[in-house]
């Protein structure tokens, strides 16, 4: 498949004189969103009420959907469902991991990884026991802290400051030597680089679909589990949809069959609304197509920056085979350049202590984008522009 990258870009809503490089950590407004979710409440929840569940098919969106992610992440239909958000998923895919290793304490994870993923795997230590252990090493030491106590290798497969990419494959691998699952978390992969799933035999995977999938501002999460491990599953958080017959309103829990299992309560219709139509600009591109053009973007980015503007360094990996979709570069005055930036409608962001990071979404961005981008940077840096007290200043959300 060839994709005219012209084409997806104007099915896009990108405001007059922004350049948007932001989408890794919000994407764009598709143009078809706003209709379907007008349509969505005014002919659906308007007119059908309580009825919208079967005649819109609201019920059934969660399967379907995440069957239309499973082609981007590379993974059979039937193996991913949709909802809930990101921390809640990585929540439910860690305790049942937990549950299938019974004899096993430890959930290993790396220093970079990102606070929320961290965060609720000590909880759930905590909740569990003395016993259990979050172990938390840097990235050059996970393959020898792996042994036959670490029931989960969690990671996000790309670095959420500098990039960064680990090997899936390999590190699966390295887990299911010591008899340990691995989940994956894909918030900044799914969407901005190909991922293999099935192939690389991970075990779960988590992401969200706010960032480079463009369902908008709360859009619901995904969950992944292997094929022959799906009904083996005790779901954490066992809610109502999760059940093989919720309205049967039964007092006992027993999980549906196959992935649905991991379904928790009432989804998101609205956002759901959304996310379909993001993913009918999905549909019409190949990840293969995503990764050449995103290759092509970051690396022209780098090489201007990089003739340019001499007192930035480069914070992610020059190979563009080991970073996702995005490109750090470190300064001490990275919030106020940033800023500067912004001020320019060059919308990037800025991740503490010291990065301004920058992503590349191929259905939006052109070369253009990325030359006045790298071109407006140089002016700042050249004429010390982000010295002005204005972009000193810093809001709640950075
Ligand atoms: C964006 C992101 C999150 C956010 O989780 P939410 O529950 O959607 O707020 C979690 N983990 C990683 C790695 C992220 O990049």
């Amino acid at each position: 498949m060839t994709v005219d990258f012209a084409a997806t870009r104007a099915l896009f809503d990108l405001p007059q004189d922004v350049i948007y490089l932001d989408g890794n950590s919000l994407g764009p407004l598709p143009r078809a969103t706003a209709k379907r979710l007008a349509d969505c409440v005014q002919s659906e929840w308007g007119q059908m009420l309580v009825t919208g569940w079967n005649k819109a098919g609201w019920m059934a969106q969660p399967n379907l959907l995440g069957d239309r992610i499973a082609r981007l992440i590379g993974a059979e239909a039937g193996t991913v469902m949709v909802g809930d958000t990101l921390s809640i998923k990585v929540y439910q895919a860690l305790a049942s991991g937990l549950d299938l290793l019974p004899k096993r304490r430890i959930i290993l994870s790396n220093d970079a990884n990102f606070p929320s993923d961290l965060y609720i795997a000590q909880g759930l230590c905590n909740s569990l026991g003395p016993d259990y252990q979050l172990k938390i090493v840097e990235n050059g030491a996970i393959e020898d802290a792996l042994d036959e106590t670490t029931a989960l290798l969690m990671l996000t497969e790309v670095d959420y400051r500098t990039g960064a990419k680990f090997d899936m494959g390999a590190l699966t691998k390295k887990a299911h030597q010591v008899g340990a699952l691995t989940l994956w978390d894909l918030a900044h992969s799914a969407g901005a680089i190909p991922v293999h799933l099935s192939q690389t035999k991970a075990d779960f995977a988590v992401g969200c679909t706010y960032k480079y999938l463009n369902s908008g501002p709360g859009g619901p999460a995904f969950i992944y589990a292997a094929p022959h491990l799906i009904d083996k599953l005790r779901p954490a958080l066992a809610g109502w949809l999760g059940h093989a017959d919720p309205f049967n309103f039964s007092q006992t829990y027993e999980p549906k069959k196959g992935i649905a299992r991991m379904r928790i309560g009432t989804p998101p219709v609205l956002q759901m609304a959304a996310l379909e139509t993001a993913l009918d600009i999905w549909d019409l591109v190949d990840m293969e197509d995503v990764r050449r053009a995103s290759i092509h973007l970051s690396t022209r980015f780098i090489a201007a920056v990089e003739a340019s503007c001499p007192s930035l360094s480069l914070a992610s990996p020059r190979d563009a085979e080991r970073r996702g979709s995005q490109v750090s570069f470190s300064h001490l005055e990275g919030f106020a350049i940033m800023q500067a930036l912004i001020a320019r409608g060059v919308i990037g962001d800025f991740r503490a202590p010291n990065l301004i990071r920058f992503g590349f979404a191929p259905l939006y961005n052109t070369e253009d984008d990325i030359d006045s981008a790298a071109r407006i940077l140089a002016e700042i840096m050249r004429d010390d522009l982000w010295k002005e007290a204005t972009y000193q200043t810093r809001a709640a959300v950075t």
